[in-house]
């Protein structure tokens, strides 16, 4: 039943930042030994139950249940009266299921890299209409958009269910330098006196556009600091590496465009969505449970190129009861060489005179050899993507097909 006597402004997303790890030795030998059968993940459902288990997702405790999933679509709520934008699944072949004998009240173990990582609670077997859940969300008929390209790549059958992380991720180089859990970043803000905190989310190498979008948002909502969201996981061809990306952002305050004391580079494990206004509001969500009272939604936020409006998320929270974060709204920022600096729609009328840096990501200015000029990309930004490219892209600074099929672990698994 939904409810309408949910406060859902309330920080973290429900009240409770949901804790689902073991760290006791013994006591996760004894989950895992008590498992009905065993399940290997793929990446990016190992990336969502640490999402579950640290609390990023609050007040999702698991995978969704059909009840979960249908109230989702249908009302942009979870069956509690919490505001949930978008599904959250376990999928799985009826193939694999069923050889499994897998029934509802039992305990699965789940394997990543062949090693034991969380134990799910079957509480819901079912099929779902991919057709519809795909409409419901998207709105949008064209089977080429990338976003319906994922729900029909999903399996047929889902579980549903609580998941324990029995094994906390160790994350690799570049990412243990910039992963937090909410706990630990609601922490540090505590510790930083950030009271007001404004999160950019990003998947691109900040130019000098970005750079004023976060600098000009962190006056609008009056932050104590900014917290960049580095978004780590699916990547496709010609995207930024991961890598570039962190690295990039936190350049810019070791190079001192932003003191420490209103700057921080972090990382969400996030797989894109392509779902728009849909999609921010679950990104809002997100922050809010890290502790940011702010977010920043510009162009194209979250929303895939040549499909409808590329502002949709501006308009994602209309009519949605107060999520208890406040929304900042930015069209673009950009380099003017007639007005000699960076400036923003509605500004500058010197079209011919601008470089958008927009329709390209930065990165892939490395595979042109041209060094950009200091105005549109600051150069000690590009000293640290060259030599980032070297190390972890295989000499490129966007996605290959050798990146995907060699880059280095996000995180992996010790020896259970
Ligand atoms: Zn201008």
């Amino acid at each position: 039943m939904n409810s309408v006597t949910v406060d859902n402004s309330l920080s973290p997303h429900g009240g409770q930042l949901v804790d689902r790890i073991i760290t006791d030795k013994q006591l996760a030998t004894t989950m895992a030994g008590e498992c009905q059968g065993t399940l290997r993940l793929k990446g990016k459902t190992a990336r969502e139950i640490v999402n579950i288990a640290y609390g990023v997702f609050s007040p999702l405790e698991g995978f969704m249940t059909k009840e979960q999933l249908d109230s989702v679509l249908t009302t942009m709520m979870l069956p509690n009266g919490y505001v949930w934008s978008l599904p959250i699944l376990y999928d799985i072949s009826e193939e694999n299921c069923r050889e499994m004998a897998i029934e509802v009240g039992h305990k699965l173990l789940l394997e990543y890299h062949n090693v034991p990582f969380a134990v799910l609670e079957v509480e819901d077997i079912y099929s779902y209409d991919k057709d519809y859940m795909a409409n419901q969300i998207y709105s949008a008929e064209n089977v080429d958009h990338p976003g319906i390209k994922l729900i029909h790549s999903l399996e047929d059958w889902f579980l549903g269910g609580k998941v324990t992380m029995i094994n906390p991720p160790i994350f690799q180089d570049p990412y243990d330098r910039y992963f937090y859990t909410p706990k630990q970043l609601r922490e540090k803000f505590k510790r930083r006196r950030w009271k007001r905190v404004v999160a950019f989310h990003t998947t691109d190498v900040p130019h000098t556009g970005h750079e004023w979008m976060m600098k000009m948002a962190w006056f609008q909502h009056r932050a104590r600091g900014i917290m960049v969201s580095c978004a780590v996981g699916d990547k496709s061809i010609g995207d930024c590496i991961d890598e570039n990306v962190l690295l990039g952002h936190h350049e810019l305050q070791k190079s001192g465009y932003f003191q420490e004391s209103v700057h921080l580079t972090t990382m969400l494990l996030w797989d894109r969505r392509y779902a728009g206004a849909k999609e921010a509001v679950l990104h809002a969500i997100m922050r809010k449970n890290m502790g940011c009272t702010g977010h920043i939604f510009g162009k194209n936020h979250a929303h895939p190129q040549g499909f409808g409006d590329t502002y949709a998320a501006h308009f994602a929270f209309k009519d949605l009861p107060d999520l208890g974060l406040e929304s900042i709204l930015s069209k673009e920022w950009f380099y003017c060489s007639h007005c000699q600096g960076v400036t923003y729609t509605g500004f500058c009328a010197h079209p011919d005179k601008v470089d958008l840096l927009e329709s390209k990501s930065v990165c892939s200015l490395l595979s042109t050899g041209i060094r950009p000029t200091d105005n549109l990309l600051r150069p000690e930004v590009f000293d640290v993507i060259v030599g980032a490219a070297d190390k972890y892209g295989f000499g490129d600074g966007y996605v290959t097909e050798d990146y995907l099929r060699r880059r280095s672990p996000i995180f992996t698994l010790a020896k259970f």
